[in-house]
């Protein structure tokens, strides 16, 4: 693997630091420097996303055809790299990420025309209905019901964990269509306005959060909820092949630039940390080795981002491999705020629990501030999007042939 970049690609890096500087400005850099979910206020994700798509760049993984800016997989990379290593806005997933690749495979012609434009121009915010009270990792066992009512569908149950449901217009559902032997072939895949009658979003406060209103997660309820037809995707009782597709670009992401760019907060704070002496934390050896190891991990998890990612065309999907990345990733991402954790030391008592616009001061030094909020919000990403223990079955049955 030849890791030189050529001078198109050195021009390319620049060009994505330009559009940075241009366009990452004071608001959201006070935003992402608060955040501890990665979500910040919706208005400010809106203004990011759609300077990125005015400039061609919202959805690096899509295919041309549809929008996609048709970068090879160096630039995609170069890319992800630079946008993470600034600590640039995440470009909010659930739909540019996760919806849109399933619209292409399986939606029809003016499902495509009507959403995908849409998804570009970020009118549309989307939010996924999967999980449900009893439904996690037993995803095939959901029962919310669906019933065909001749000229539209009657929603009734309940979705659980769904994030930022409480600022979406649209959910992508997995609703029960057909109580069959295998519960895989009885479930399908549908699009419900929030707005519709019937659809309530109730929060649930977690460890990590001050008030509602600044929940990550909600569950929304559905009584007799009226959907149209044309909001089926895929065919009836087929929503189980569309579930597992979105899955594979939830789970498929590149993790190793924001890791690296945490890690390098911890080496900052392990500099400024005293261990007394005179000597900064830094140079205590059981935590510098520590710091070395998640170094290598991360580099190592960055080769195979590079391996996995790289041979992929833009708008495919990778597999079973994305249970890797998501394994790896997220491990490394609770390793990296453990070890902020450890290296503020007292500072993680205090709970300042990083409230936008807030003007209470923190207490102790700077990078003291949000410390234990991302360590407790970062218990999350073992268990989301299937938990690791979920993965290492899908790896061990799909990979390994076990
Ligand atoms: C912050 C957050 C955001 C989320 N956002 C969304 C969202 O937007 N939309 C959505 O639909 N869902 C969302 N989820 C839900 C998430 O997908 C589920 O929490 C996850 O699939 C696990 O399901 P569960 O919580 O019901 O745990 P359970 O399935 O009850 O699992 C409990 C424990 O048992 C283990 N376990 C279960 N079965 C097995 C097995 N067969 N082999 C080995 N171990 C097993 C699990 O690994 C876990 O440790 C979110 C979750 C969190 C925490």
């Amino acid at each position: 693997m030849d890791l030189n970049f050529t001078k198109e690609e050195l021009a390319f890096r620049d060009e994505v630091n330009r559009f940075i500087e241009e366009n990452y400005d004071d608001e959201m850099r006070a935003a992402m420097a608060r955040t501890r979910t990665g979500y910040i206020a919706k208005h400010l994700h809106i203004r990011w996303q759609k300077r990125l798509n005015e400039k061609g760049w919202l959805a690096p993984n899509w295919p041309q055809e549809y929008g996609g800016p048709g970068w090879t997989p160096v630039q995609r990379y170069i890319y992800d790299q630079t946008m993470a290593a600034a600590g640039a806005p995440i470009v909010v997933p659930f739909g540019p990420r996760m919806l849109a690749p399933v619209i292409m495979k399986f939606g029809t012609e003016a499902q495509k025309k009507k959403y995908l434009p849409d998804i570009l121009a970020s009118n549309t915010w989307w939010c996924q209905g999967y999980s449900e009270p009893g439904s996690g990792s037993d995803l095939a066992s959901l029962q919310m019901k669906c019933e065909d009512k001749g000229d539209h569908f009657l929603c009734n149950g309940s979705k659980i964990w769904t994030s930022e449901a409480q600022h979406a217009d649209m959910i992508f559902c997995l609703v029960r269509t057909a109580q069959t032997k295998k519960p895989q072939e009885g479930i399908s895949f549908l699009l419900i306005d929030m707005k519709s009658p019937g659809v309530t979003v109730s929060p649930i406060i977690t460890i990590d959060e001050p008030s509602a209103g600044m929940q990550e997660v909600n569950q929304v309820f559905f009584d007799d909820v009226k959907v149209p037809k044309e909001n089926l995707v895929g065919e009836i009782n087929q929503g189980w092949t569309c579930a597992k597709y979105l899955l594979e670009f939830e789970r498929g992401n590149a993790y190793s630039g924001n890791l690296k760019r945490g890690l390098d907060r911890v080496r900052r704070m392990a500099l400024a940390e005293s261990i007394g002496g005179g000597l900064p934390l830094i140079q205590d050896p059981a935590f510098s080795a520590r710091l070395a190891q998640a170094e290598i991990e991360i580099m190592a998890l960055e080769m195979t981002e590079l391996r996995i990612l790289g041979q992929s065309r833009s708008g495919q999907n990778i597999g079973a491999a994305s249970s890797i990345l998501k394994t790896r990733g997220t491990e490394l991402q609770q390793m990296v705020t453990e070890l902020a954790a450890d290296a503020v030391g007292y500072y993680l008592m205090p709970f300042n629990p990083l409230i936008e616009g807030a003007n209470e001061p923190i207490i102790g030094p700077d990078y003291a501030d949000g410390v234990a909020a991302r360590y407790l919000n970062m218990r999350k990403v073992t268990i989301f999007a299937g938990s690791n223990e979920i993965q290492r079955n899908i790896m061990s049955k799909l990979i390994l042939g076990l």
